[in-house]
């Protein structure tokens, strides 16, 4: 049988839909307009397209984006200042700092800086808000009727961003989570469990197609150059009940995600 495609660019579109009405009707109400702050520190090829991506999606909403550039050599006291002045302006609602930030900056100290009802990004534990990703990987799969429950679910990564806050979310849903990474022994093994994959790791085309079980949902996260996955989608695809398709799976969901909590936040004022 065919597998089904979790079409994330199409389920994004709807919900944009409704992003946009939420939108129309807070300004009226209110006069708000919701804005997010984005902190960008260097420059990066990658980023720049995500935020293009974001800056799109936001203008097609109604949602202002306000970015901030940061030099390459900014030291982690000047964006904890920045995020301050941001957390400080009743003008943003919602703050992001861009990912990967130079290896001079103490990713934790700043993202913890955030102040917990601006996180829309949700990366701190402890945030009013969702990590975007796995947030819009799990409105993907309940948009399937995915099954979540008593299911198998291993995730390979275990970033701050993604893989450990997926785990997390895939555990709330009473799946049976188990998280890999580098350091991993049989990982191929492990992947044979998967009822549901989860791939967050960085690297092209890595999990193969034979590393999948009959029938699996395959969820790949991975955004590579050459607009690949990390998984070999081509032969996981025979196998598979469903999967993601890259791109156009996981990466719309997390931007509509995103900018869905940046509306969110502005409603609560
Ligand atoms: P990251 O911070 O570099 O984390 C990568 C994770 O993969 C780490 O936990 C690492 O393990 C693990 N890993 C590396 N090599 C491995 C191996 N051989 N076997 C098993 N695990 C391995 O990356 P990230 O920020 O989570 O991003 C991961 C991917 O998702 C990237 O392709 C990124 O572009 C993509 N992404 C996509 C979206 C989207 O919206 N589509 C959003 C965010 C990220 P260790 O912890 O042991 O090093």
């Amino acid at each position: 049988m065919k597998p089904i495609i979790l079409d994330g660019k199409k389920l994004a579109k709807e919900i944009e839909e409704q992003l946009k009405l939420r939108v129309t009707k807070l300004k009226e109400k209110t006069g708000i307009v919701p804005n997010l702050a984005i902190i960008l520190i260097g420059i990066d090829p990658a980023s720049e397209t995500y935020i293009k991506m974001k800056s799109n999606i936001c203008e097609r909403v109604g949602v202002k984006m306000t970015l901030i550039r940061l030099s390459e050599i900014s030291t982690t006291e000047y964006v904890i200042n920045k995020i301050r002045d941001c957390n400080n302006s009743i003008d943003i609602n919602g703050i992001l700092l861009q990912h990967p930030l130079p290896k001079q900056i103490d990713e934790g100290k700043c993202f913890r800086e955030i102040s917990l009802g601006k996180d829309v990004d949700g990366l701190n534990p402890s945030s009013d808000f969702k990590c975007a990703t796995p947030l819009g990987i799990i409105t993907l799969l309940k948009h399937y009727n995915i099954e979540i429950e008593s299911k198998e679910a291993v995730v390979v990564g275990r970033s701050r961003i993604l893989g450990k806050p997926m785990a997390m979310m895939l555990l709330e849903e009473n799946a049976t989570v188990t998280i890999c990474h580098s350091k991993t022994k049989d990982l191929p093994e492990i992947i044979k469990r998967a009822d549901i994959l989860v791939a967050a790791i960085g690297n092209p085309k890595f999990i193969q197609g034979e590393w999948i079980k009959g029938g699996a949902v395959v969820v790949d996260a991975g955004y590579n150059s050459g607009n690949v996955g990390d998984v070999d989608l081509e032969k996981a695809i025979k196998k598979c009940s469903a999967y993601t398709p890259v791109p156009g799976g996981v990466g719309p969901m997390t931007i509509i995600s995103l900018v869905g909590q940046v509306i969110d936040a502005a409603e609560k004022l």
